[in-house]
C-alpha cells in the first residue's frame, strides 16, 4: 500500500460546500472587503473578526480553503499562509521571542532564516547561538537560562543534514522552549513533525507545495493556540498576506502533490544512485542513499524524500559551471520544487586553519523529466568538459 495513501485522498477530495453553488475548485473572493447588511450582523462578525469574513488582510476565503488543506495534510489543528515563506518564518519567529530571549538554530538553515535570527535580530536584542544540530548533546549544551525558541530545518537544504525531532522537541519541552522546523523539503507528504512533537511547521510553498514556479508563498502550521497568536500579531500588524489569486494556484498544485512527490522520490533516488558513480563526484549528500550518516534517522522520522540532493566534487567550481552551462535539461537558477530539473554550484568556505581547498559543492533539483534523460545529460556535458 502506498505510504501516500491518506494523502492522495485529502489533496483530491473536497465535501461539496453549499456557498459555492457546487463550483468544484473554491471561487477566487477577489475582493479586499466583506459588507453586512444590518448592524448587529456587523457587531457580531466584529466581536471575533478572524472568524468572520470582514476584510481581506484578516480572513479571506480563498486562501482559508487553502489553510483547512494544509492543516489537513499536516495534520495539524491550524495554519495561516502569507505572502512567502520568509513572512511565514520571521513571523512564526517573531511570536516566540521578545527581547533578552535566546534562540539556538542549526547552522546550515536557509541562508536568509540566518542572517534574520544572526544579524536582524539581534537590534532587538534577541540573540541567536547557531549550532550542528545533529546530536542532542550540541542542542543541549547551547541551552541558556534565557532560551525560548529551538529553530530546527530537516534535512537541511544545502548539504542534507538531519536532526532528531523527537529528542530536540523533548529537550524544548524540559526547558519550557517552542519548537519551529523549516518542512520544505520533506513536505507534509514524507514528513509530519507535530506528529513527533514540534510545535510549529513552516514551509516555503514556493517550492514543492505550489510546484509550478509560478508564485511564492509561505505557511505556518500549529495548534489552534500559537498560529491563533500568530494571526492576531504578525500576521495581522506586519500584513505579508497570502493574496487570493496565489491561494487559488496553490490549491490547484496540492491536488497533486503527492503524485509529484511520489515521482520527484523515485527520479531524485534514481539520479543520485547514478551520480555515485560518475568520476567527478566524491560524495552525494542524499538523506535516502544508505551510505548518508543518518540514513536511519531519516528513516525514523521521514516516510519518503523530496529530489532536491547534493553532491561534492574534488573538480574545481570553474570546471563544475562549465559542466553545468553544457546540460541541457538542468537549468542554472536558484529555487527547486516545480517541474524543471535545476542546477547551482557552490563553493564553500575554505578551511582557515589547514588551508585546504573543500570540495566543490553541486546542488541538483529532480524535476519532471525522465530520469534517464537527466542522467544521459550529466554525462554527455561531463564527457564534453574532458573531451
Ligand atoms: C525557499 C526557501 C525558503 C524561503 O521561502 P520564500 O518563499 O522564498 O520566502 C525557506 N526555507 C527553505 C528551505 C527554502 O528553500
Amino acid at each position: 500500500m502506498s505510504k501516500l495513501k491518506k494523502q492522495f485522498t485529502k489533496s483530491a477530495y473536497d465535501p461539496l460546500d453549499d456557498r459555492h453553488h457546487g463550483a468544484i475548485h473554491v471561487p477566487i473572493y477577489q475582493n479586499s472587503l466583506f459588507a453586512f447588511t444590518s448592524y448587529d450582523q456587523f457587531d457580531e462578525a466584529m466581536k471575533a473578526q478572524l472568524d468572520h469574513h470582514i476584510y481581506s488582510r484578516g480572513n479571506n476565503p480563498t486562501v482559508q480553503y487553502l489553510e483547512m488543506k494544509l492543516a489537513d495534510l499536516e495534520e495539524v489543528e491550524s495554519a495561516k499562509c502569507f505572502a512567502s515563506g520568509m513572512a511565514a518564518i520571521s513571523s512564526a519567529i517573531m511570536s516566540v521571542v521578545s527581547q533578552g530571549d535566546h534562540i539556538i538554530c542549526v547552522n546550515q538553515a536557509y541562508g536568509p532564516t540566518r542572517e534574520f535570527l544572526g544579524s536582524y535580530l539581534t537590534r532587538f536584542g534577541v540573540e541567536t547561538s547557531f549550532i550542528d544540530g545533529s546530536s542532542i548533546e550540541q542542542w543541549r549544551s547551547a541551552v541558556r537560562p534565557n532560551t525560548k525558541l529551538l529553530y530546527l530545518e530537516s534535512p537541511t537544504t544545502m548539504y542534507f543534514e538531519l536532526q532528531n525531532l523527537k529528542q530536540v522537541a523533548e529537550l524544548a519541552r524540559s526547558i519550557g522552549a517552542v519548537t519551529i522546523i523549516d518542512n520544505t523539503w520533506a513536505t507534509p507528504c514524507f514528513q509530519n513533525p507535530t506528529t513527533l512533537g514540534i510545535d510549529l511547521v513552516v514551509h516555503s510553498i514556493t517550492k514543492y507545495i505550489g510546484g509550478h514556479s509560478d508564485c511564492i508563498g509561505g505557511v505556518v502550521l500549529g495548534s489552534k493556540e500559537l498560529v491563533g497568536r500568530i494571526r492576531n500579531n504578525e500576521y495581522m500588524l506586519l500584513g505579508g498576506i497570502m493574496t487570493p489569486q496565489t491561494a487559488a494556484l496553490v490549491s490547484k498544485g496540492l491536488r497533486t502533490l503527492p503524485l509529484r512527490m511520489q515521482r520527484h522520490e523515485q527520479s531524485g533516488l534514481y539520479v543520485a544512485q547514478q551520480l555515485v558513480k560518475q568520476s567527478f563526484v566524491t560524495r552525494v549528500n542524499h538523506p535516502g542513499l544508505p551510505s548518508h550518516p543518518q540514513y536511519e534517522l531519516g528513516r525514523q522520522q521521514m516516510s519518503g524524500y523530496g529530489s532536491l540532493f547534493s553532491f561534492l566534487s574534488h573538480e574545481s567550481p570553474e570546471r563544475m559551471k562549465e559542466w553545468a552551462s553544457l546540460l541541457k535539461y538542468f537549468k542554472i537558477g536558484v529555487s527547486w520544487g516545480g517541474f524543471e530539473s535545476l542546477v547551482t554550484v557552490n563553493r564553500p568556505v575554505k578551511d582557515e586553519l589547514t588551508g585546504v581547498e573543500p570540495d566543490t559543492v553541486v546542488r541538483l533539483y529532480v524535476g519532471m523529466e525522465d530520469p534517464e534523460d537527466l542522467v544521459e545529460d550529466i554525462e554527455q556535458a561531463w564527457g564534453q568538459v574532458t573531451k
